[in-house]
């Protein structure tokens, strides 16, 4: 009997004690506030963390078309197009270096082979598209901003640069003043995006 009158008060009190979690997450609910209202995207978007892997960010001025990238891509979203530079010139001509993003896991394990730092993986989170092959973004063709994350990867960009046959930024030879033979100017930072559009349709 005191057996059967123990289990009844143990499943009493298990009872009571799960209901009461219940209660507590109800009343919760109306005293904090919903989640959106912290975050109102896109005017107050959610905070990342300092390492997130967002859409990657990518300077054409700088890479070599190595191909180390595309290599240590595990599900081989990345395609370069590049031919060989017509002397004086050394390397590749970069003509296009897409990534197709209804493939691409975000793992970063293309960022680490790149000799040059021209491949990063950015904060941006967000990229809707006006259609599937939005999802296929060429670097080469977005603005040198926006492919280097100084601009948003907006879809209006990249929905743009499917208009472009060439790259927008193209080696130069170099001239006699000096100037150096990646054709860089003065503007942007430390010669990265920011220098002049070329070679747009
Ligand atoms: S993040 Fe990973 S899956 Fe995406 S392009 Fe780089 S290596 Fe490939
Ligand atoms: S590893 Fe870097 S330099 Fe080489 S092709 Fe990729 S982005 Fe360009």
């Amino acid at each position: 009997m005191r057996t059967w009158f123990r289990n009844v008060g143990l499943a009493v009190s298990t009872i009571a004690r799960s209901m009461y979690v219940t209660l507590h997450t109800f009343v919760q609910s109306y005293v904090r506030r919903p989640f959106t209202a912290y975050f109102q995207y896109p005017e107050r978007p959610v905070p990342i963390r300092p390492r997130y892997r967002g859409f990657h960010r990518f300077d054409l001025t700088t890479c070599i078309g190595c191909d180390k990238c595309a290599r240590a891509c595990p599900v081989d979203c990345i395609y370069i197009e590049k031919e060989k530079a017509p002397p004086p010139l050394k390397g590749f001509v970069i003509k296009g270096f897409k990534i197709d993003y209804t493939k691409c896991m975000f793992c970063a394990l293309c960022v680490d082979p790149c000799p040059v730092d021209c491949l990063f993986m950015s904060s941006t989170y967000d990229l809707s598209t006006y259609s599937r092959d939005g999802c296929i973004v060429d670097f080469a063709k977005l603005p040198l901003d926006v492919a280097w994350g100084q601009d948003t990867l907006n879809p209006t960009a990249v929905q743009e640069s499917k208009r472009i046959t060439l790259p927008v930024w193209t080696k130069q030879a170099p001239a006699a003043s000096g100037t150096p033979a990646d054709g860089s100017t003065s503007e942007g930072s430390g010669g990265k995006p920011g220098a002049p559009s070329e070679g747009r349709s």
